[in-house]
């Protein structure tokens, strides 16, 4: 009980130290990524796919460039095996450069990860075993003993990364292991006391590193957050609304399943403004949404497209269906005007199959033009299209 109440004032405590910067419910999104939403998943993959492709670039330069040291510093055929492992590393690091591109999905970001950080791991584990052949001396020992600092560049990388600890922990492990095996190969000549003072630092760089990669994870939750809605409505934004139909038109077109959409713009806006002010306008909008979005079905998502025109998304459903479910939509209204006359809009709706859509961005332009019809129309209906394709 009172260890229960230690640990959640220690809570309290830590969470205050990051206050205003996350929800407490996004607080466990730091810990682990088993909870993030598509969203969140989607934009972190992209980041550390294009961080990996930094970094790889950064590598391919810099491996090759200090053969030249090793020139200067070790006999011959010491160096040039050096340099053609260096040259290996940095083919390895180009390639990863050229072949990965962000796809949005989270296990192609962890492959391009792990290869980033193979690639130096297994340059070292050679390395090491290669130095510790030679009996060195002066100024070439001072060389090869330095490195033995890429460990402590591997994991002071993870900094780059917008990782949850879970991540981080994963990532990190095997490096400290790594570098516990290539101490033990020494057992016999090994300096224990220096050897653990190394690895504590490593312990060190790998917490200050691991605070950096989740203090850049909590940055990016609250961008994403911020992104995600729109600020006056509360509804989802345009960019929002835009990931989750090209994301929801990719699972339809596979399983040949239908997608409906609705695009609205409400009718006469511009008059709420002109004849009450834009604050009469706002409150007209925050009215509305509030009664489409509590009208909407389960699954259907809402999303402010622009000033007074919205997008409703509907997974599985059908052109009668999205039709009937707009009609009654219409038929509830959309909120009234401040001179209580309601408040009417023009609809377009448009769906992946019966429409024979391939795109859903031709989708989006299909409903935009049923949407202006219906204004020519004369405004306050739906146009649609064929029930059948
Ligand atoms: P129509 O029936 O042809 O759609 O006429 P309309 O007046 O609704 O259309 P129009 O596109 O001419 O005007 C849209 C207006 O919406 C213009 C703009 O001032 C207003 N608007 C856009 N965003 C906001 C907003 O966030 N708040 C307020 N108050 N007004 C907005
Ligand atoms: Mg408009
Ligand atoms: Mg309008």
């Amino acid at each position: 009980m009172n260890i229960h109440r230690l640990a959640d004032a220690g809570w309290q405590r830590l969470s205050t130290l990051m206050s205003g910067e996350l929800k407490p419910a996004e607080l466990v999104w730091l810990a682990s990524p088993h909870q993030h939403m598509s969203l969140l998943t989607r934009r972190r993959a992209t980041m550390i796919v294009n961080r990996v492709r930094l970094v790889a670039f950064l590598f391919a330069v810099l491996t090759p460039l200090w053969s030249l040291v090793d020139l200067v510093v070790f006999p011959f055929p010491l160096w040039l095996n050096l340099a053609l492992m260096r040259l290996l590393a940095c083919a390895a690091f180009t390639s990863l450069l050229l072949h990965y591109r962000p796809s949005g999905n989270l296990f192609d970001a962890y492959r391009a990860m792990a290869l980033l950080f193979a690639i130096p791991t297994v340059f070292y584990v050679a390395s090491y075993t290669l130095l510790s052949h030679y009996q060195l001396t002066g100024v070439s020992a001072a060389i090869g003993a330095g490195y033995a600092f890429l460990p402590f560049v591997l994991l002071a990388g993870l900094a780059v990364f917008p990782l949850t600890l879970l991540e981080n922990l994963v990532i990190a492990s095997p490096i400290l292991i790594a570098q516990g095996i290539a101490g033990s190969m020494r057992w016999s000549t090994l300096d224990w006391p220096s050897f653990a003072g190394a690895f504590w630092l490593l312990v060190l760089i790998t917490s200050v590193s691991t605070l950096a990669s989740m203090s850049q994870l909590a940055f990016m939750i609250a961008l994403v957050r911020q992104a995600i809605r729109d600020p006056l409505t509360g509804i989802f934004s345009r960019s929002t609304g835009e990931e989750v139909l090209e994301l929801q038109f990719t699972i339809a077109s596979r399983s040949d399943a239908t997608l409906a959409i609705a695009f609205l713009d409400l009718d006469h806006f511009k008059g709420i403004n002109d004849k009450f002010g834009h604050e009469a306008g706002d409150r007209a909008l925050l009215d509305m949404t509030a009664i489409v979005h509590s009208n909407q079905r389960r699954g259907d998502l809402l999303a402010r497209w622009g000033g007074e025109e919205f997008l409703l998304i509907m997974p599985n459903t059908d052109m009668a269906q999205a039709q009937a479910a707009l009609l009654r939509m219409r038929s509830t209204g959309f909120g009234t005007r401040p001179d209580n006359t309601p408040l009417t809009a023009s609809i377009g709706i448009a769906e992946r199959s019966a429409d024979r859509i391939t795109d859903w961005k031709m989708l989006v332009d299909l409903a935009d033009q049923r949407m202006y019809q219906a204004k020519q129309n004369g405004r306050n209906q739906i146009v649609s299209g064929p029930k059948t394709s």
